[in-house]
């Protein structure tokens, strides 16, 4: 629906990029109320989502798959069933555990599959991310190997789908997806502590590792993240830049490609923000290094989370510095080839665009500009330059 609000007047609607706009309220002051979260857990309208080398199960091209407690009871038993306190004293370093996150609760189900908070406040159904990989060194693994076969068996069309390549999930499916992944792949890639390089066990049920006092019952060693403010065991995000660039003259737009693209396949300029940096900045290096251009205003689009593994790609808009606009190559090799675009033939490219690994969609011409598909927010960068402005290309996609 429509905001009518002071700022959508002022500056036009909001743009809601793919990976972003989860349906589920997050709740993450409950995420230490294990009581709760036991209950969640073992209600008969929870879902989980299963994660295997962090490729979702889907149960068709745009759908994931979400199965009940029952399904995957046997590998992951309550571990909600004492407080967090008793469990990270009760932590032993040989025991391993299927990282478990609560993803959050879907306020628009039916209240036949609802629970509510503790306080009654918010009434929901529940939603879990699982990895069910079988990673050989851990305790766990040929329980995950049997479940990984049952769920074959159970369920002989769903699949494990590799995410990145097709980006074909529905909006709020890979919304869902992108939170779980990054979770994911950061307790995994985390299972030491930064503070002391001991063995950190998932708690915040699951957005945050801690270092354990005790492991099997003895003191471990002294450690900073257990005294005072730290943040050390808090998953990251990474930012990076990616930006639209108008000529000085506001007719052209500079679009980059890269030697492994498929032919004429074009994009906005991209990269990583370095600590340090403010976001205008990184547009103004990035943009000089890539392609030699001198970037002067830059203004702040919308963002989109990009779940590989971390990222947060922070869209935005830039004009050239006139007399400095000529593309030079010679720095960074990370470009195949920097163009100046008419507007005219990027408006016609985007009437026909499709996924990287796709080919070329319906009705494209052989030879003609592509450009990335609305999923991705170079896309809605590009749309919002060509189209006349930030307000003419606001949509939800
Ligand atoms: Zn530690």
């Amino acid at each position: 629906m429509a905001d009518e609000g002071f700022l959508t007047k002022k500056f036009g609607e909001g743009v809601e990029n793919y990976y972003s706009g989860s349906p589920l309220n997050r709740l993450a002051f409950l995420r230490t109320n294990y009581s709760y979260l036991s209950t969640a857990l073992q209600h008969p309208s929870t879902r989980f989502l299963l994660l295997k080398n962090l490729d979702p199960l889907a149960s068709t091209p745009s759908t994931l798959a979400f199965l009940p407690y029952t399904d995957v009871s046997n590998l992951i038993a309550n571990p909600y069933e004492v407080s967090e306190k008793a469990a990270l004293e009760a932590f032993t370093s040989t025991i391993d555990h299927p990282v478990l996150i609560f993803l959050g609760i879907d306020e628009s189900a039916p209240s036949s599959d609802s629970i509510s908070t503790p306080d009654n406040k918010y009434t929901g159904q529940a939603y879990f991310s699982l990895d069910i990989t079988p990673y050989p060194h851990l305790s766990y693994s040929l329980k995950a190997t049997s479940l990984l076969s049952t769920i074959s068996q159970n369920y002989p069309s769903h699949e494990f789908k590799t995410a990145r390549k097709d980006l074909n999930l529905n909006n709020d499916h890979a919304a869902m997806y992108a939170s779980a992944r990054s979770l994911t792949n950061w307790n995994v890639t985390a299972p030491y502590c930064a503070g002391c390089g001991q063995k950190t066990m998932s708690v915040h049920a699951g957005t945050k590792r801690a270092c354990p006092p005790l492991d099997g019952g003895v003191e471990t060693r002294k450690c900073p993240s257990r005294e005072g403010v730290h943040n050390i065991n808090f998953p990251r995000t990474d930012p990076s830049v990616i930006m639209a660039i108008i000529s000085s003259d506001g007719t052209k737009i500079l679009l980059g490609r890269q030697k492994r693209w498929p032919k004429y396949w074009h994009s906005t300029l991209a990269g990583f923000l370095e600590p340090g940096e403010s976001i205008e900045e990184a547009v103004r290096r990035e943009v000089w290094e890539e392609s030699g251009v001198t970037v002067g205003r830059v203004i702040i689009h919308s963002s989109q989370p990009w779940p590989f593994p971390a990222s947060l790609m922070i869209g935005a808009i830039g004009e050239a510095v006139p007399g400095k606009e000529e593309i030079y190559l010679g720095n960074d090799p990370e470009l195949e080839g920097a163009k100046w675009f008419g507007f005219e033939e990027v408006k016609e490219a985007l009437a026909f665009t499709s996924g990287l690994y796709d080919g070329p969609p319906e009705g494209y011409k052989e030879g003609g500009l592509r450009l990335p598909p609305k999923t991705a927010i170079a896309n809605q960068l590009i749309r919002a330059v060509v189209l006349g402005g930030v307000h003419l290309a606001s949509s939800k996609i």
